[in-house]
């Protein structure tokens, strides 16, 4: 058997040549995201396997469809970048990782918050310009005096909730479908509640028709003054323009996104900063925000998890078995 792995991310490379090597099978690999223009490359492969935020269209299902594939297995919990339907219908089952590490996305969510609580980048920005000073602009909050308001808690969202109860914090959760077993470590209330009274607004929901732009002009001015949004999830939750206008009016005290609604022009690529969105420079150069290219997810055990899931669906239903992981 032999499979494909495009967009392979350096530090996957052990992995994916560890688990070729103990299952037996040859694992191509490029670090090239799969699309028309590289499609090609599964030639001759049984199976595929990617990962990143470059649309996959149609006519790439239909070449892997004439290369005899039936399966792509996507290397992540997102597959907004995919087309279901024309997948479907050039008989390729879409199989995604929905949970890696959990740990990785929801740590990175609460350190932004905790850095932005204590207005780390405010003090950067002063002391690159000789200023050692501290004021009313700066005093904080103790986490355990924080209200944490979550906006979905399936897997990240859980994750996120431990982690801030064990830090003492109230935390709130507005999610439609209940899991009794957060009950130790939250309580369940209505989004309106969650918007009014965080003081960290933390965003774990996928996106959806009912999730986009959910954090709008009208939801920023339902928060307090003092609230942190946090975004790991997908930047279209947010609409970018009330984002920026909450932070210049001061509806809002900042804000950490690892995801922004136009990020596939440049995250994952170098690019000179004239040339990155306006959005996103505006947002970048407010010391109460942090951006990160998308990476919450990076950690050793989210790599190598991400990677055996997906490569092995990928091998079980090359071999006519079926994977609780398929999207379609
Ligand atoms: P999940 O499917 O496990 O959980 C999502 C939760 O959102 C579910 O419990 C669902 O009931 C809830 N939900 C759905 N619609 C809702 C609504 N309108 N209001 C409130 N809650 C709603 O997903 P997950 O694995 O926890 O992922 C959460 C988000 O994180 C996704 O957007 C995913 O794409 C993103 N993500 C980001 C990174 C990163 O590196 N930044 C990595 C992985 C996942």
């Amino acid at each position: 058997m032999k499979i494909f792995c495009f967009g392979t991310l350096a530090v996957e490379e052990p992995y994916a040549r560890a688990w070729g090597k103990e299952q037996g099978i040859e694992v191509g690999i490029t670090s090239q995201p799969l699309s028309t223009a590289t499609v090609e490359l599964a030639k001759g492969y049984d199976g595929v396997s990617t990962k990143g935020i470059v649309p996959v269209t149609a006519d790439v299902y239909a070449t892997l469809e004439s290369f005899g594939i039936k399966q792509l297995a996507v290397r992540q919990v997102g597959v907004d970048n995919q087309d279901v339907a024309a997948a479907t219908q050039h008989g390729i089952t879409l199989t995604n990782v929905a949970s890696y590490s959990p740990r990785a996305i929801a740590e990175m969510g609460v350190t932004q918050a905790m850095s932005l609580l204590r207005h780390i980048g405010v003090y950067q920005d002063r002391m690159h310009n000789g200023d050692f000073t501290w004021d009313a602009e700066t005093i904080s909050t103790e986490i355990f005096n924080c209200t944490v308001g979550l906006i979905g808690a399936g897997h990240i969202g859980s994750a996120t909730a431990q982690i801030y109860s064990a830090l003492g914090a109230k935390v709130l959760t507005y999610d439609p479908s209940y899991d009794a077993a957060l009950e130790p470590y939250t309580t369940y209330t209505d989004k309106e509640t969650i918007l009014k009274e965080a003081d960290i607004i933390s965003l774990h929901t996928p996106l959806l028709p009912a999730t986009k732009n959910m954090i709008d002009a009208a939801a920023f001015k339902k928060m307090k003054p003092n609230a942190i949004l946090i975004n790991m999830s997908r930047g279209e939750l947010v609409d970018t323009a009330a984002l920026i206008n909450a932070l210049k009016t001061k509806e809002i005290a900042g804000a950490g996104l690892d995801t922004l609604a136009n990020e596939v022009a440049f995250f994952t690529q170098k690019k000179p900063y004239a040339d990155t969105p306006q959005d996103f420079q505006k947002l970048n150069a407010m010391p109460n925000v942090i951006v990160t290219p998308h990476v919450a997810f990076f950690t050793k055990l989210a790599v190598k998890n991400g990677l055996e899931i997906a490569l092995n669906d990928a091998q079980a239903i090359i071999s006519g078995k079926r994977s609780r992981h398929a999207v379609n």
